[in-house]
């Protein structure tokens, strides 16, 4: 193992950031959850989160989902899966049967897919429109312009519980204009979750109004260098 890996404690102080953000940006206490980001990680390190109390993990590929998750879920069945990579629409059923809530809608065809295997399954997961908040090409996400046609196509036509927006911040920037058009976004669309903030910046993305905050480097360690961008669809 390349780290010294202590779960257990970095969750506690993952866990005391988000605590302290929370105060110093006046949200409530509590009102944000943290998703522990375990792409690339052995099933053997997610126990080890869940048998120190966690139990919300974020992945960013069906496939790898598929070979760790269903496993550890028929353990503990409180566990609850979100999905924060690209979505291919014909893995949108295995998508739908897996993941309690998918944070990467960005597209008119991927909600109908997730419309129509929801209805086949009987039940649904949360969505997050995810936003392309800095417009980046190689990039996932509904342009900013085109969010609140998306949402409503997903949430008012297709009737899919979209509960949240998700972003991703360009690597090379600021991220707080991003943040602060996501929660514009959201705002107007009457939604209230805020899926922002990952390892080098949740405590800002908290203070801007996330509700939940995406980590894996800082609880799990560091990864391989990932896959160019697009090629980490799932
Ligand atoms: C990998 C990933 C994260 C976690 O990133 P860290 O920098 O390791 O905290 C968060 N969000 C998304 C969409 C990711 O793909």
């Amino acid at each position: 193992m390349p780290e010294n890996l202590d779960i257990a404690a970095n969750l506690a102080e993952i866990h005391a950031r988000i605590a302290h953000a929370e105060g110093a940006g006046k949200r409530a206490a509590d009102s944000v959850q943290l998703v522990a980001v375990s792409k690339t990680k052995p099933a053997e390190l997610i126990l080890e989160a869940i048998a120190a109390g966690h139990l919300v993990f974020g992945e960013n590929r069906v496939q790898e989902a598929q070979a760790k998750y269903p496993e550890i879920k028929a353990r503990h069945p409180a566990v609850k899966l979100h999905l924060i990579g690209p979505l291919q629409t014909n893995k949108a059923k295995s998508a739908v049967e897996l993941f309690d809530v998918i944070e990467t809608l960005d597209r008119p065809k991927l909600a109908r897919a997730l419309a129509k295997e929801a209805a086949r399954a009987g039940h649904c997961p949360e969505c997050f429109v995810q936003v392309n908040t800095g417009e980046e090409a190689q990039k996932a996400g509904v342009a900013p312009a085109e969010a609140d046609a998306l949402i409503a196509l997903a949430r008012d036509e297709l009737g899919l519980p979209v509960t949240g927006l998700m972003c991703i911040p360009p690597l090379d920037e600021p991220a707080s204009p991003h943040f602060a058009l996501l929660a514009k976004i959201a705002a107007r669309n009457g939604i209230d979750k805020l899926s922002m903030g990952m390892s080098a910046d949740f405590e800002l993305a908290v203070q801007m109004g996330a509700t939940h905050v995406r980590v894996g480097t800082a609880i799990f360690g560091s990864r391989p260098p990932a896959a160019p961008p697009g090629e980490a669809g799932t």
